[in-house]
């Protein structure tokens, strides 16, 4: 194919790679543990419909986690009738059609309770919800036994399934002697305790994100939930030699133009960089449009074949300025790589984000909708 009809940039991304991820969490489950695949935020920016039907063709994941629920919707639009759980606000609006979706809620208030039981009883229909226990992260839910309790009566009644009750762990990374997940899960305990001790029981107790599912096995509980850990990132400290995640996409932009500059040419908005000596120049097609952080300007390098070529200039909307003499091989139609899995000779996204302050999970949110897809 004419090179001018390639992808100025793409992403392809390995299902099986995916498949792998998720067998390796499941070694370090027991059987009994509901595996949730969190595919929020369009599946960290893989494309949840696609991800969702596969993990679904082959049973992979019990449950999908999605933060709002335009996310929960697209995919029932698209076939996928594996449980759905939504952790953030919905709007009072969206009760409806939450409820005729089969579609779980996260509750954290008296006043959302009851606008759900409202809704559920007007329907006719059964809403699903989970209530949400702030055990110390410092956002939504509740941190006293006395208010979960008070929101537990109100959904206490027919047309309402409690299915579960859960909290979030804020510092799961890493597991000193003292370290705050141990905190957190005491006062979770407490308030199940406290249920536990009125007689109430939940079908689904879940706490752990990826860091916590690897680094407190005894927090697993009845579900765990994981994100980053899908995607083939280890947040935690530990050396990823047990679960042997792998990243499952690697992205690449084209080169859209080659040309020598002269010692002492400027590139770039700002003229922030000069050429110290004669320089090729690679422009490729990709910007911060596309989700390369524009602070990584003049710190990161793309690579071809292994090799590393600095950014120049300041990265711009849609296009960055790669130096490449030190490759004089590279044409026109080529395309450079931006992150992806290390085995293949990529840079991981870990890596990149650690030069400005960042986290892979931004690299892989921001990776912006005019980066083609291609799924293997
Ligand atoms: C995003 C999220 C997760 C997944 O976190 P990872 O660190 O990506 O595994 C789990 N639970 C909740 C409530 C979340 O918001």
């Amino acid at each position: 194919m004419d090179f001018t009809e390639l992808s100025l940039s793409k992403t392809k991304i390995y299902k099986k790679k995916l498949l792998n991820n998720i067998q390796n969490f499941k070694k370090i489950l027991s059987k009994q543990t509901t595996f949730m695949a969190v595919i929020k935020a369009n599946a960290y920016g893989h494309g949840a419909v696609e991800l969702a039907q596969f993990m679904e063709e082959k049973q992979a994941a019990d449950y999908f986690g999605l933060a709002q629920l335009g996310e929960a919707l697209e995919l029932r639009k698209a076939g996928i009738e594996t449980p759905l759980l939504i952790f953030n606000a919905v709007r009072l609006s969206e009760i409806d059609s939450a409820i005729e979706n089969n579609i779980s809620l996260t509750v954290f208030s008296a006043e959302l309770a009851s606008a759900i039981v409202n809704r559920a009883e007007s329907l006719k229909k059964q809403a699903l919800v989970h209530l949400k226990i702030d055990s110390g992260m410092g956002r939504i839910g509740v941190s006293q036994f006395s208010e979960a309790y008070k929101i537990y009566q109100i959904l206490n009644s027919p047309t309402v399934t409690i299915e579960g009750i859960y909290t979030h762990f804020a510092d799961a990374t890493h597991r000193d002697p003292k370290n705050f997940t141990d905190e957190q899960f005491k006062v979770f305990k407490r308030i199940l305790d406290q249920f536990e001790e009125k007689d109430i029981h939940f079908n689904l107790v879940h706490a752990c994100n990826t860091a916590a599912t690897i680094n407190f096995p005894e927090y697993h509980l009845d579900m765990v939930r994981v994100g980053i850990g899908l995607y083939g990132f280890n947040p935690t400290s530990l050396e990823d030699q047990k679960l042997n995640l792998q990243p499952i996409q690697n992205v690449d932009a084209r080169i859209t133009h080659l040309k020598d500059f002269p010692a002492g040419h400027s590139i770039g908005y700002g003229r922030n960089f000069f050429s110290s000596e004669p320089m090729k120049v690679a422009t490729i097609g990709m910007g911060y449009a596309d989700g390369v952080p524009k602070a990584l300007s003049n710190k990161a390098c793309f690579r071809y074949q292994g090799k590393n070529l600095p950014i120049v200039g300041d990265i711009c909307m849609d296009q960055i300025m790669i130096d490449s003499s030190k490759e004089v091989s590279l044409k026109v139609g080529d395309y450079l790589s931006y992150f992806g899995d290390p085995a293949d000779g990529y840079s991981s996204a870990e890596e990149l984000a650690q030069l400005i302050n960042s986290s892979s999970y931004e690299l892989l949110c921001a990776l912006g909708r005019r980066v083609d897809r291609i799924y293997e």
